[in-house]
């Protein structure tokens, strides 16, 4: 788009801090259902999940984990077989040798320093094997007490669209929605702009005609 019809686009629609609380307003009304897609049962399954999650959907981490919680119940369960074992079960998940060996160094990490819990602090969670700032992120923020902003695609394209941010770089884009979404926010935000970008602001062709949002967003196609 020319830079002459964005500047005229973002001043159509008035300030980001003026349009932030009634954006997630209008989302949660829409969107009453947002929550976490995956499947879990304990801080620790939770903890797992977001891991298998990396490079693949919701829905396969769901169907892999079905079965695989059955079988590994506490931190201890993902010790006790051979690490081949594991990767045959995480299979489906794709990454599997990187991932088992994650599980498994992250298992053994929650024994030793956390009496086999799962921390909640980002700072504790990142220092497990393979868990990065999305993971932890979501984890704290799924376990009641969210310290950031998860950026993950749909909330870059959607951060964008809306005006959010000018930055593509996802620690960044965290950087500014942290500074400028309430922090009672924090948790439920991100879930907002993924099943809005799932279900109306879609990648390829958003569908701006059926968008609450139209009126406050200054990428609407209309
Ligand atoms: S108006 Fe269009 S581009 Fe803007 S958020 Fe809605 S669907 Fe996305």
């Amino acid at each position: 788009m020319p830079r002459s019809f964005v500047r005229e686009a973002r001043t159509r629609v008035g300030p980001k801090r003026a349009r932030i609380l009634p954006i997630i307003e209008r989302l949660r009304a829409e969107h009453a259902d947002a929550r976490i897609a995956l499947r879990y049962r304990s801080d620790v399954e939770l903890l797992v999940s977001v891991m298998l999650s990396a490079q693949t959907t919701d829905v396969n981490v769901n169907r892999v984990t079905a079965t695989l919680f059955e079988k590994y119940r506490r931190p201890e369960d993902y010790l006790a077989v051979p690490l081949e074992e594991l990767e045959r079960d995480i299979y489906a998940t794709g990454f599997f040798r990187q991932k088992a060996r994650a599980i498994r160094g992250t298992m053994a990490l929650l024994l030793e320093d956390y009496d086999g819990r799962v921390p909640r602090r980002i700072e504790e969670l990142v220092r497990l094997p393979g868990v990065a700032r999305k993971t932890a992120n979501v984890v704290a923020a799924e376990l009641g007490d969210p310290q950031g902003v998860v950026v993950d695609t749909h909330v870059r394209r959607l951060s964008q669209r809306l005006g959010l941010t000018r930055h593509d770089d996802p620690v960044k884009i965290e950087r500014d929605l942290q500074r400028l979404v309430p922090r009672e926010h924090w948790g439920i935000f991100p879930h907002l702009l993924i099943w809005h970008g799932r279900r109306v602001c879609v990648a390829r062709s958003p569908r701006c005609a059926e968008c609450v949002l139209l009126d406050l967003c200054p990428s609407s196609r209309l």
